[in-house]
Parts: C-alpha cells; structure tokens; sequence
C-alpha cells in the first residue's frame, strides 16, 4: 500500500554529527505536517519501507504477551533482536518488551500445526496470528519458515509498517510478503528502522527537542 500521499519525505544517511538536527528537523516537519492533516507516509531508499497514513504515536514501551508453552521465549527473543538491532530502537521507536509495563500490550498466538489462510501471520487489532503453515489458492499447503522472522514481520506492523511493495529490491526486508525465494532470509534493515521511527514519538525524543537550541518553530505560509 502507498498510501495516495502529496508529501514523501526520503530517508538518507547523513553524517554522524548532522544526524541529530536533521532528526529533529524531520521530527518537526513531519509534526507540522501532521498538525496541517498532510498525509504521513514516509518510504527509504528504494521505497521498499512504507508506514502507515496515520499521526504520529507516542509511546515508549510495547509489551507481549504469549503462552510459553506454544511459544518459546528464545524465539519470541530473537524476534525482538532483529529489531533491537535498529540505531534507534528504544529511542527513536518503541522498545518491545515481555508482558509488563508498557503503553501497549499485544498478544502473540502461535498456531503451529494450522494453515493460514493464505498468509503465515496476522496482527489485527492487539493480537498477532503465526500459523505454521499457509494455504494456497489451489489447496496445497506450503510451510512458513523461520517463526522468528515471521513474527518480526508482524512486529513490524504493529509499529506502523506495511508490507513491502513486490520486488526483487525489497524481498529482503523483514516487511517483504514471504515466498518461496525469501524464506528464512528477511531481515530488518535501516530504511525500515527509519520510516519506523517516523511515526513515534519518544521520551527520548521529547527531551532531545526541548533540550535542541538550534530548532526553532516557524509558522506555514
Ligand atoms: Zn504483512
């Protein structure tokens, strides 16, 4: 899904010591942007990560909750390591979290010796859906692969991804759809750390913009 947007910012990797204004700067506009009701879909290079039309989230902390006995927390751990390895997971977006404290909870159900309905994972709502294998429109059955990656990708909507357009360029991407050439081989990648971190609204990054002399508000014309 594109998102039928006016306003496409692109992400580029800059300096490390322009990083933190142009972060701010982009936070800034994107408020702006958000405020004036300018659509917020944002895509990184090769346009492969796409967020959701939506405002700006704030929230810190995203807690699962899961039953142990269908799904090992290793699992569920290394899930959560494909995207702690994100720059600014944590900061720039929330951190995702066992059962606890947390602005949101999401329930993750694993239904291993189930087909999906066409797909090998869901997030509707609060709940995530992992079906060990799917469904094809001809009745064959095609297993899902790596648990971990699919539940990233869901983790992945549940942050404000959609999936990845189609292609070659962006099969790699936790947020690609799964098939037969990408199986066990999708990854969270920086363009999907960045457009992630467009739509949230940290602790972090509350304290970095009220403590930034350098920005300063202006009004649209
Ligand atoms: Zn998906």
């Amino acid at each position: 899904m594109m998102a039928g947007t006016s306003t496409v910012p692109t992400i580029r990797a800059g300096g490390a010591a322009t990083d933190c204004v142009a972060a701010l700067r982009r936070r800034l506009s994107l408020l702006l942007l958000t405020l004036l009701g300018v659509a917020t879909a944002a895509v990184g290079d090769a346009n492969c990560a796409v967020i959701e039309d939506k405002p700006v989230a704030r929230g810190r902390r995203i807690g699962l909750r899961f039953d142990p006995g269908s799904i090992a927390p290793a699992r569920v751990e290394a899930a959560v390591g494909l995207w702690r390895q994100c720059r600014n997971f944590g900061s720039g977006f929330p951190e995702i979290v066992g059962a606890g404290a947390a602005d949101r909870l999401v329930v993750v159900e694993h239904r291993p010796s189930e087909a999906g309905p066409g797909r090998c994972g869901s997030f509707v709502g609060s709940r995530i859906v992992l079906w060990g294998s799917q469904r094809q429109p001809d009745g064959t059955v095609r297993p899902c692969g790596a648990l971990e990656q699919n539940l990233a990708h869901e983790l992945g909507h549940v942050l404000g991804l959609v999936d990845a357009p189609r292609g070659g360029t962006c099969s790699r991407r936790i947020m690609a759809r799964l098939h037969r050439g990408n199986l066990g081989s999708r990854r969270v990648q920086p363009d999907e750390c960045m457009a992630v971190g467009q739509l949230w609204l940290t602790p972090v990054e509350m304290g970095r913009m009220a403590a930034a002399p350098s920005v300063r508000r202006v009004t649209s014309r």
